[in-house]
């Protein structure tokens, strides 16, 4: 059984075995029949114990949830070892009493004995039955013994203990009214330690009870009185776990494989969610493991706060369900583990399966989704989680993991050993790593292995002796000695030190030294003096009151701070606020942070900073406006531990952010972050500028612009040092997309001054972004303006045009047949070639260094009403750029292929001088922080790198918020773009220029 991720997935315990002390077990009664008289007794002597294994269960189980009571008649298929067996025992529930043994139709004598002690389970609440056999059994022979026992099984779920997570709670097993969960650690079957079995079981319940099992159902009855429902789980596997309710099923086909759903009535609606979310999740897995190992899968709602996976089900929580666990975290966790952990699994040598599920579900569903900035998030979340819980001195081998008891397990046994798994598929290739998964799940499925043969799995399929990798990476503690500088992307497992951690309450909670500050007594007070009280008997936090400490810190000034309170709070906040940031601000009515402020009484503010006194510790202050807006944050207050700020409106989180590290001495915080970009200038200066594009010899630039006082674009070409600005275009009509040709003594751009010299009208957009497809049509002249050629004469538009680096072609956006596509032609116009006809907006095309490839922008609607809509803009000449993707193509229009997946708004690439990467502009990063001075928030846009593959994602620029229009030198020496980057007016634009870094 898994327990899953973060939140009520991992951040808890296993479930723990704790049984109550269970009441003497009943006698013989009604409900068990005749058994009584073969009882031994436990002083008769002892007969010598062979060794068996259980090969199948089948069950008739019956379960009445009023009395908490339930009776199995197990029908156990056992296998002697590998020497002739007399006498066996099987663990059982203490509470649970056997009537009767028999085999081969003869009873069998049996009797109770404790349960000798064992490291590896917890067996307080179970006791052994030993049987002895009728006649021996010889070594490897199989033989059908029968229990019939009954009992109660009560183990109510007790509230979890944790105060930062939320975990699972805690029961042995419990049959009753509001449900039922019984599993292995309820031993509420007969079984043997270790075995690996298949199981059927028949269940009978009231009418109007569902049971989940595993394997698939193949009998459902709901008669008036009863509800038989046949489990069969024909994969053997480590236990069963049964769950059952009052439910509404519902079912649906996904592939071979039935999905379904048991919620109770008032989350019924959840279904289709639930069954969507997974049916895309066995699609996905599939393909990347091969075929569902499960005839179903099935989602059952749980009574108590749970995160469980079982072979082919997961039982969530009612309050996940209702929170809608559908992410890969949640219930991607649980499905990948069908394949691995349920199908594949663990043996006593440590716990592989937790990395490997977190790696391909917490981490690489974001990979397959093509959201790469989601993937390197979470590859640095990993690398936090080892940083703020595993210090130096509290570190240990992956190997030594075996199930999550607190968050270092979680740092090591789940994320570092998925960091593993990435650095393993860096290390051999994406082909032989997921060759090699796919062998995993095929070869080793239904049986137990452990990181051994892992590591000789990997080896096999990759042809490379992994054990040096292995060795150094499960076998050894620790992480790699990686500079920061030299692993941007967080693809290696290094630690990040913590004093370049950004500040967080994770920080104050980790810390040894720590105090909580409250507010004095008031009523105001009262939602933090609970939340205090919890985490001072919790956690064992030493408590100070606002006015102990006074204005001074009083005993603050080493240690890491908690400061609750409110504008009331006291003089506390006076000593914290020397250390609040630049720009942050905390008032009576209200509070500044990240570049914004917030007013009134719904709001709340958790914020982190470094100590003033002391910056290796953090001091956290949780700022309400009100008591209720402290009230329904403060029970969930240290889930939210990751950030630097949240600000919450009635509970929810409306903004979040993360205080960058201090700059390093001498550099400015621009060229910390933007480290590719080095001797930035800027070019222009005031009203609008973009579009810059370098000439072939490197020295010149066109861009075009509205200076001069211009209603709209005209083109300019100047020195690339910004010198000798000379407009090229005729000052009639606007114009865009200017480009040098070859030899550089003429250029051409795209204008509508044919259809007339005023500026045509903006688009009248209601709030939505849109392009205008103007009459543009693309023309040449020198760069004094004069010999003005006419390139195009389709109607509409035709603009977008780029030259070949090898000056064989021109390649444009063209409407000519009645879609926004791609075209090329020779540089006199001729030999007009369609490249792309994929209905769409395909655009913006760039040829690649070699001039081979062209890189390009394009939005595919596939969806019928996306397709009807973008048609119906499009005969409006209208374009909504609100998601755009990048795409590659030979020069031909061949192999056209798509390189990023992230739903954001992708444009104007063109190539790296490597001809591999590619440089674009991009919202990917969504801003969370509103527009500055204007209010409402807009999106950001930054530069970003990325492989042609789609892999290897990097920001580029950090400063603005919009930075458009790269275009590498022909030399690859300088980056020149668009920025609004210390714009001094609303909608101003320049054009800059950088070395370029590598
Ligand atoms: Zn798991």
């Amino acid at each position: 059984m898994k327990n899953g991720d973060r939140l009520l997935f991992s951040e808890g315990s296993r479930i723990s075995f704790v049984g109550r002390k269970v009441a003497c077990p009943l006698l013989c009664s009604l409900l068990v029949g005749p058994g009584c008289s073969v009882f031994s007794s436990p002083g008769a002597p002892s007969p010598e114990l062979g060794v068996i294994s259980v090969q199948r269960h089948e069950i008739q189980l019956t379960i009445d949830p009023t009395s908490h009571r339930m009776r199995g008649l197990d029908r156990v298929t056992i296998q002697a070892g590998r020497r002739e067996v007399r006498a066996f025992s099987v663990t059982l529930n203490k509470a649970l009493v056997v009537a009767w043994v028999s085999s081969e139709g003869k009873l069998l004598p049996f009797y109770p004995r404790p349960v000798p002690p064992s490291t590896e389970l917890d067996t307080r609440h179970a006791h052994q039955v030993v049987v002895q056999l009728d006649r021996p059994a010889r070594a490897g022979e199989t033989l059908i013994v029968d229990f019939d026992y009954a009992g109660e099984i009560n183990d109510p779920p007790k509230e979890p203990r944790h105060l930062r997570f939320v975990t699972p709670s805690e029961t042995s097993g419990y049959i009753g009214p509001e449900g039922v969960y019984i599993g292995p650690e309820t031993y509420w079957y007969p079984d043997v330690p270790d075995s690996l079995a298949s199981y059927r079981v028949t269940a009978t319940t009231p009418p109007g009870w569902e049971v989940i099992g595993q394997g698939g159902l193949v009998a459902h009855e709901a008669r008036a009185d009863v509800t038989i429902a046949t489990w069969d789980a024909s994969a053997p596997a480590e236990g069963l776990t049964l769950a059952a309710g009052k439910f509404v099923v519902e079912m649906r086909m996904s592939g071979d494989t039935e999905i379904a759903t048991y919620l109770y009535p008032e989350d019924a609606g959840l279904a289709d969610e639930y069954l969507s979310a997974a049916a895309a999740y066995l699609d996905a897995y599939a393909q990347v493991l091969g075929p569902y190992p499960f005839p179903r899968f099935s989602i059952g709602e749980n009574f108590f706060a749970s995160g469980l996976g079982m072979p082919s089900y997961a039982l969530l929580g009612a309050g996940s369900i209702r929170r809608h666990y559908t992410q890969p975290y949640a219930l991607g966790h649980e499905i990948v583990h069908s394949w691995i952990g349920n199908h594949v699994f663990n043996d006593n040598d440590g716990n592989w399966a937790e990395g490997l599920t977190t790696y391909l579900a917490n981490y690489y569903w974001h990979e397959l989704k093509g959201d790469l900035q989601r993937a390197r998030e979470e590859r640095r979340m990993m690398l936090l989680s080892y940083a703020v819980y595993v210090p130096p001195d509290q570190d240990y081998p992956v190997v030594q993991f075996k199930r999550k008891s607190d968050q270092r397990d979680n740092a090591i046994g789940y994320n570092k050993a998925a960091m593993v798994f990435h650095m393993l598929r860096r290390e051999i290739g994406d082909d032989r790593f997921f060759a090699a998964l796919r062998t995993l799940v095929a070869e080793y499925g239904s049986r137990r292995i452990g990181w051994r043969d892992v590591e000789a799995l990997f080896s096999r399929v990759s042809s490379r002796d992994l054990h040096p990798f292995f060795a150094r990476w499960i076998n050894r503690a620790g992480a790699a000695d990686v500079k920061p500088e030299a692993d941007p992307d967080y693809h290696a497992f290094r630690r990040i030190p913590r004093r370049e951690l950004h500040p967080m309450l994770n920080l104050f909670v980790t810390d040894p030294r720590r105090i909580l500050v409250i507010p004095a007594v008031d009523s105001a007070a009262e939602p933090y003096r609970e939340l205090a009280e919890r985490v001072a008997k919790r956690e064992g936090v030493a408590l100070r009151t606002a006015g102990e400490v006074g204005a001074a810190g009083k005993d603050l000034r080493d240690t890491s701070v908690l400061l609750l309170g409110g504008p009331n709070a006291g003089l506390a906040f006076a000593w914290a606020a020397r250390g609040l940031p630049p720009g942050v601000e905390l008032r009576p009515d209200g509070f500044r942070v990240g570049g914004k402020d917030y007013h009134g009484s719904r709001m709340a503010l958790l914020f982190c900073f470094r100590n003033p006194d002391d910056p290796a510790h953090v001091v956290s202050v949780f700022y309400g406006l009100s008591p209720e807006a402290v009230k329904p944050v403060a029970p969930l207050l240290f889930f939210y531990g990751w950030n630097s700020y949240l600000v919450f409106e009635d509970g929810a989180v409306i903004a979040r952010g993360d205080e960058p590290l201090r700059p390093a001495e001498g550099a400015t915080d621009g060229a910390k972050t933007e480290r590719h970009l080095r001797k930035i200038r800027q070019l222009t200066h005031g009203r609008q500028n973009a579009e810059a594009y370098f000439s072939f010899d490197g020295r010149s630039l066109i861009f075009q612009s509205t200076r001069d006082g211009r209603g709209c674009y005209q083109q300019y070409v100047m020195g690339v040092d910004g010198s000798d600005v000379r407009m090229v275009s005729t000052g009639r009509g606007t114009t865009t997309c200017g480009f040098f040709l070859p030899g550089d003594r003429r250029v051409l751009y795209s204008s509508t001054h044919a259809k007339g010299p005023q500026c045509p009208p903006k688009p009248s957009a209601r709030g939505r972004y849109l392009w205008s497809l103007e009459e543009y049509d693309i023309y040449t002249t020198t760069l004094r303006g004069e010999d003005l050629v006419r390139l195009t004469t389709a109607p509409g538009y035709d603009a977008e045009a780029t030259i070949a680096p090898d000056g064989s072609r021109i390649v444009f956006t063209s409407v000519r047949d009645d879609d926004l596509d791609i075209y090329s032609m020779r540089l006199d116009g001729t030999d007009v070639k369609r490249l792309t006809s994929v209905p769409g907006y395909d655009g913006g095309p760039f040829f690649s260094p070699d001039s081979t490839r062209i890189v390009y922008r394009a939005h595919h609607p596939t969806d019928p009403a996306d397709l009807a809509r973008y048609r119906e803009l499009l005969a409006r000449n209208l374009v909504e750029p609100s998601r755009l993707e990048l795409f590659v193509m030979d020069a031909d229009g061949r192999n056209q292929r798509q390189v990023t997946r992230n739903g954001a708004a992708n444009f104007a690439p063109s190539f790296h001088p490597d001809g591999r990467r590619i440089i674009f502009s991009s919202n990917l990063t969504p801003s969370l922080e509103g527009g500055g001075e204007g209010g409402g928030a807009r999106p950001i846009f930054h530069l970003y790198l990325i492989n042609d593959d789609g892999q290897g994602l990097e920001q580029v620029t950090a400063e603005g918020g919009f930075n458009s229009f790269p275009m590498f030198s022909p030399d690859g020496s300088k980056l020149v773009w668009v920025s609004d980057r210390g714009a001094k007016e609303k909608g101003e634009f320049n054009v800059f220029l950088a070395d370029w870094a590598p």
